[in-house]
């Protein structure tokens, strides 16, 4: 911990930890200490954790990275990090992101941007910004993020780390603060895939607060890393095609088909024809349930409350207003739009519709094939400002990420070497629902 400590003071320019929790992380280790001298501690014994400031931890402030969340204090633990807790993890502090993690540069955040520790002028990628920077940068062990369309995938990927998002249900999001409740889960980064493996397999599983949470059984996929078989793999070829996609990427993805062609095992090029109905579909569904989600802060319930209003009605447009940032406001505009009487059928039915043709379409590809191989990203980390007058090219970012999210499949971005800036370029590798032991053996076998 206390190695830790001093490298978050070293580093705290990066502006990854919003919040450090040096006296409770102190004495939580001296409790640690304690039971492994008398033999009795957790898996996670002394495992040093940074959280995501979305997810709730009894009498700590959680804001969501959002000024209308300013001052708020969660009376329960989420029940993912209860988990860590109760397997003597020690929880750190609290990470940068972007608002309620609506974004891909962690450059929408009231705590301000964070920084990328391969390149300072560049963006960490979001919305998990800071998680992925605190293990970039040697500042815990491991951090959990939150993945609704890519935010812990692409992150890892920005930064050269592991970040896995899990198959939708197998963690339960009670205490998450709701972005698109459909789309959500708690993911993970790590440097290693046995860390993140093990932390995953304790996070998992059933939870009675969260009625959406899987029944299915949980693995030790931490136990499971050995890679023993020939793998099937298919690559979407309009992935590949995509003029968006930085050349030096698409060489480092046809690098690693290569390597595991030589190797025996089976790569097919297969036809991927919903890649440009994927964004419009995610973000249509996203915010229509984002504006829903944050109609819940109105300034009577929660944080930020305006000085300003003289009756009920100024309250909450003036708390809502001067409270959320300009990305979560348009957001909650174009959701309320595409849920709105005369256009519900136009947008948001019609997205419901394609989003069954996409899952459809990658878990009858899942069935013949054992893994989906692609880029992360189309391009390594940007610069600052570089995107941020134009939200279409923004969201242009999350082009390989949303698929697993609409699908509601698991999915990893691995480390795969760098582009001629030195920036880190990440590899993504999908499977089926409920799959994760055999994407994390598959993954230390690529790594
Ligand atoms: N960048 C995507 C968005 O802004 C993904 C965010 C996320 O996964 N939380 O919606």
């Amino acid at each position: 911990v206390q190695y830790y400590l001093n490298n978050i003071q070293t580093k705290a320019h990066l502006n990854a930890f919003v919040e450090v929790y040096e006296q409770s992380a102190l004495a939580q280790a001296d409790l640690v200490d304690q039971k492994l001298a008398k033999g009795n501690a957790g898996k996670l014994a002394g495992m040093v954790i940074g959280i995501k400031d979305v997810l709730c931890y009894a009498g700590h402030e959680a804001n969501a990275s959002s000024k209308i969340l300013k001052g708020f204090e969660s009376q329960f633990t989420t029940t993912a990090i209860q988990r860590l807790l109760d397997e003597d993890a020690i929880i750190i502090g609290r990470l940068n992101c972007d608002e309620f993690g609506m974004g891909s540069s962690n450059e929408n955040s009231a705590h301000g941007k964070v920084l990328n520790a391969a390149d300072e002028n560049r963006v960490p990628g979001g919305s998990s910004g800071g998680s992925a920077v605190a293990v970039q940068a040697n500042l815990c062990t491991v951090s959990l993020g939150t993945d609704t369309g890519g935010s812990v995938r692409q992150p890892a990927a920005f930064t050269g780390v592991i970040g896995m998002k899990p198959t939708y249900s197998r963690v339960s999001r009670w205490g998450l603060i709701a972005y698109a409740s459909s789309f959500d889960c708690i993911g993970i980064f790590s440097q290693t895939v046995k860390d993140n493996a093990l932390v995953m397999e304790i996070m998992a599983g059933h939870d009675e607060y969260d009625s959406t949470s899987s029944r299915k059984s949980v693995v030790p996929y931490s136990e499971l890393l050995h890679f023993g078989k020939k793998a099937k793999v298919a690559y979407l070829k309009e992935t590949l095609e995509s003029p968006a996609l930085q050349p030096e990427i698409k060489a480092n993805t046809l690098a690693v088909l290569e390597k595991l062609k030589a190797e025996g095992h089976t790569v097919e090029e297969v036809d991927f024809p919903l890649l440009d109905y994927i964004l419009p579909t995610y973000y249509i569904l996203t915010t229509a349930e984002s504006s829903s989600n944050l109609s819940r802060f109105d300034g009577v319930k929660y944080g930020y409350r305006t000085p300003n209003a003289h009756n009920l009605e100024s309250m909450y447009k003036l708390t809502r207003s001067e409270g959320f940032g300009e990305e979560v406001k348009r957001r909650i505009m174009i959701g309320t739009f595409v849920l709105s009487a005369s256009y519900h059928d136009a947008y948001f039915t019609k997205a419901q519709q394609v989003r069954r043709l996409i899952k459809d379409f990658t878990e009858n590809l899942l069935n013949d094939f054992d893994y989906i191989i692609m880029p992360t990203t189309p391009t390594t980390a940007f610069k600052f400002g570089e995107h941020s007058g134009d939200p279409v090219a923004m969201y242009l970012e999350d082009l390989y990420t949303v698929q697993a999210s609409v699908s509601g499949v698991p999915a990893i971005s691995l480390p795969n070497g760098k582009d001629a800036q030195g920036m880190p370029i990440g590899l993504q590798v999908i499977c089926n629902s409920f799959k994760e032991a055999d994407l994390y053996a598959f993954s230390n076998y690529l790594t």
